[in-house]
């Protein structure tokens, strides 16, 4: 097994993750098997109850692991399925050593950072990249070099290193060169934090500089002297338009054949599917414009919907286009009397949590329904389309759903099922779950299959007991679970609207750059042929587009 073990320095968000998981891009591009773990030295065992607002959203993989949105990017990016032993935090090692101590495993002995908890460390590195069968295993340490959380793990890997195999450990360092007003580049930032890494006993093998613009070479030159590496192990990471570029620009950097030469890998056949992908996406970015307006409770921090705008970035790419999106806060939405979206040619609703902001998307999908705009809704902006119709076309004028007020109508509902998950102390239903389409709809013709596999992350459902009453003029129930009593996609015939569904699920989760996710494809296709002057369209003429 070979490692690389990606660290940073200087600061935090210079794209650590990315540089990763372009690495191991790389390698897959050259044949490679790779295995990502991300390590998180926050004390929360997982980043379930994590604010988005704060951190990103919160990515769920397919066993239900919800984690940090680094391992969305190596999915993406590497096109893996992770879980949840993927994404290790300080919280997950301290409560396996603490457990096993009550179990007096440790046999008296005092049970300390060294050896114990850096023991578990690398049991728990070596554990998921043996049983992976991957020829080189990434880990990516969060944080920066320095902080108090992150020693353990660095402490860790320190040793991993003498362990392995002269060819099989390689350390990464990420760090940034700044520019000054002169257009000065400034190594001093990454020449203390090399330092800074090596009095942790850690000489890094391959330095990447982030940077505005490229690197000069006598920039790379003097971090080559000062921080003890050869001047091709200093990598060049200018800023890019577009982050599945990465891959792209460190290889033509030489990464991949230094990296060749340290651990000894083998020259071998390139697959250009990446490249001519990113090319596409060029086209595409200069392809016809539509805007989309996605209306949410965190829109002003975009990163807490990054699937979601990754995911419409796939899907614009296969199709040709370039998507503007225009984020609305829910909230500012609540007081409008009327709701303006002349500009756009679709509606997006995204997940979210809580009453506040719930009107405004309401409002939102209204508009989409009435004005005949293509929309998409997506787990709350389902529950959301489901208690608009009800209000709206089933004439329960008080339907609601129990998270967000007491009603006597709550067409959106705890199950009782997972009132009993929620009594064991256990969250949401999370993670892949089976989806059976009703034939003969729009979910099937966008999937063009019966039977689906899609990530979840709800407590609450549609409420059985109103399925009969919402089922009019047009709205279908036409996903559900196998047993049929969880609603898990709701649609307006194309008979009457151009396109609108909504799903339980989240279909962002499992869209990758060269494999879209159907709804968004079919979704932005009803975007670019919807006339938004004429706000209508004949179904006839609406071809749902193929997938796969
Ligand atoms: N708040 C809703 C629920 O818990 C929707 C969750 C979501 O959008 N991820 O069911």
């Amino acid at each position: 097994m070979k490692y690389i073990v990606v660290t940073g320095g200087v600061m935090s968000g210079l794209g650590k993750g990315i540089t990763m998981a372009s690495i191991g891009r790389i390698l897959k591009n050259h044949g490679y098997k790779i295995v990502p773990i991300k390590i998180d030295p926050y004390i929360n065992i997982d980043a379930g109850t994590m604010n988005p607002y704060q951190h990103g959203e919160v990515y769920v993989l397919g066993d239900g692991a919800e984690v940090d949105l680094d391992l969305g990017h190596y999915e993406r990016f590497m096109d893996v399925d992770l879980g949840r032993e993927h994404n290790i935090t300080t919280g997950i090692v301290y409560s396996a050593v603490i457990e096993r101590e009550r179990r007096g495993e440790y046999l008296g002995q005092t049970v300390q950072i060294i050896p114990h908890v850096t023991n578990e460390i690398k049991a728990r590195i070596r554990g998921v990249a043996e049983k992976s069968g991957a020829d080189v295993c990434l880990v990516e340490i969060g944080g920066t070099v320095g902080d108090i959380e992150s020693m353990p793990f660095l402490e860790a890997v320190r040793q991993m290193k003498l362990e392995e195999r002269e060819n099989d450990f390689l350390f990464v360092h990420v760090t940034l060169v700044p520019f000054t007003t002169l257009h000065e580049q400034k190594t001093k930032p990454t020449q203390h934090s090399v330092k800074a890494l090596r009095e942790l006993g850690l000489q890094p093998d391959i330095i990447v500089c982030r940077s505005r613009e490229a690197l000069r070479e006598d920039v790379k030159d003097k971090i080559a002297m000062f921080c003890n590496v050869s001047p091709k192990a200093v990598i060049s990471a200018r800023d890019t338009e577009d982050i599945y570029e990465v891959p792209l620009l460190l290889e033509r950097e030489g990464i991949f054949s230094y990296l060749m030469e340290k651990l000894q890998l083998e020259q071998s056949k390139e697959d250009p599917a990446w490249g001519r992908m990113v090319a596409r996406r060029k086209l595409s970015s200069e392809g016809k414009k539509i805007r989309i307006a996605i209306v949410g409770k965190y829109a002003e921090l975009e990163d807490s919907y990054l699937s979601i705008k990754e995911a419409i970035k796939h899907a614009a790419t296969e199709l040709g286009c370039k998507v503007e999106m225009k984020w609305i806060e829910a909230e500012e939405l609540e007081e409008e009397k009327e709701v303006d979206f002349d500009d756009v040619r679709g509606i997006l609703v995204p997940g979210g949590f809580g009453v506040r902001g719930a009107e405004g998307k309401i409002k939102a999908i209204e508009y989409a329904r009435e004005n005949k705009i293509p929309f998409l809704g997506l787990c709350f902006g389902f529950q959301l389309a489901v208690i608009e119709a009800a209000r709206n076309v089933a004439g329960l004028k008080d339907a609601n759903s129990s998270e967000l007020c007491e009603t006597p109508h709550p067409v959106i509902d705890l199950l009782e099922e997972q009132r009993e998950v929620v009594k064991k102390g256990g969250t949401m239903r999370l993670g892949d779950y089976e989806v059976f389409i009703r034939r003969e709809t729009l979910a099937e013709r966008i999937y063009q299959k019966r039977k689906i596999v899609e990530r979840h992350r709800h407590r609450y459902e549609v409420n059985p007991a109103y399925i009969e009453q919402i089922e009019r003029e047009g709205v279908v129930f036409s996903g559900t679970d196998r047993s049929g009593t969880r609603m898990e996609i709701m649609e307006i015939s194309p008979d009457i609207h151009p396109f609108f569904l909504a799903t339980q699920f989240h279909p962002e989760f499992k869209s990758r750059p060269n494999k879209p996710s159907a709804p968004f494809k079919a979704f932005l296709e009803a975007c670019i042929n919807i006339n938004p002057k004429i706000q209508t369209l004949n179904p006839n003429q609406y071809q749902i587009p193929k997938t796969q």
